[in-house]
């Protein structure tokens, strides 16, 4: 009887260190974009919303074109626009341009974001157009707008995403500078400001297309509570002069969660975000 019970124990045993050992070779680490990735490479809503907000926004073309007050930039609130000719700024980044093969890459090798990478996947100029962006910007055109790119991109970029652009049919003017990168100048940093004051010298912002609210305001290292006043003053902008597009994988939401602080360990960001969950208990 005694030796049968060892031997159960010693089967027992045996069979949790086999399961453990198991689940140690077939469990690889998660990546933290792994879903929001998938949900932008395969859900039908991802292409749905960049659709809607395309779709929305060349309602309010025409009325935009019309209306020589309408101005989608705090950058020209007082200035007199109404002798300018129009323009629409967007972004180029997860607003007109899919990098989620990028991020796909940044998965299988479980790296996070490298510049020097992320230039050398613009280089490749292989990006996707967003559903309804390369329309909207088309039909803007015909009607006589110009149509601006306002990027963080590298400026080394520029020509291989001129040339990615061109291929999907993106308006290009050809006698404007339409693609505007971050460092070009020397005052044309990550925070858009100075790129949007220098377009609105010269023409009527009738709209603004972006994923991230620095696409439409200066936001840049603003708190959580900070973001969401601002979105919340400015509700009547939304769906009429600034259209948005969802970005679930990366930006400057992601950076407020843990209020823009660069030295964290993973630990100590992983304790922050789980005291972000809210559970109403
Ligand atoms: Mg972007």
């Amino acid at each position: 009887m005694q030796t049968l019970i060892i031997r159960f124990r010693v089967l027992t045993l045996f069979t949790v260190l086999a399961t453990f050992l198991v689940s140690c070779s077939t469990t690889k680490p998660s990546h933290p974009t792994l879903q929001a990735t998938l949900w932008v490479q395969n859900a039908a809503e991802f292409d749905a919303l960049n659709q809607q907000a395309y779709n929305t926004a060349q309602i309010y073309l025409q009325d935009a074109i019309d209306d020589k007050n309408w101005t989608a930039s705090v950058e020209q609130d007082g200035q007199d626009v109404t002798a300018l000719p129009t323009a629409i700024i967007l972004d180029i980044d997860e607003t007109i341009l899919d990098n989620s093969p990028f991020q796909a890459r940044m998965i299988e090798r479980q790296t996070g974001f490298d510049p020097v990478e992320w230039n050398k996947w613009a280089q490749e100029g292989q990006a996707d157009a967003l559903a309804g962006a390369v329309t909207l910007t088309q039909k803007a055109a015909e009607l006589g707008v110009t149509v601006f790119y306002v990027t963080n991109r590298d400026a080394v970029t520029k020509e291989a995403t001129r040339k990615n652009m061109a291929a999907l049919g993106f308006p290009l003017a050809e006698n404007v500078d339409v693609i505007l990168l971050n460092g070009e100048r020397e005052n044309w940093t990550s925070s858009k400001v100075e790129r949007r004051k220098f377009i609105a010298a010269d023409y009527r912002i009738i709209m603004l297309f972006g994923d991230d609210l620095n696409d439409f305001l200066p936001a840049k290292d603003m708190t959580q509570e900070k973001r969401d006043a601002l979105v919340a003053q400015n509700a009547a902008n939304w769906g009429k002069k600034w259209f948005i597009l969802p970005n679930p994988i990366y930006g400057s939401w992601d950076q407020a969660l843990t209020n823009f602080d660069r030295n964290l360990t993973d630990k100590e960001k992983e304790q922050i975000l789980k005291n972000r969950l809210k559970t109403k208990q």
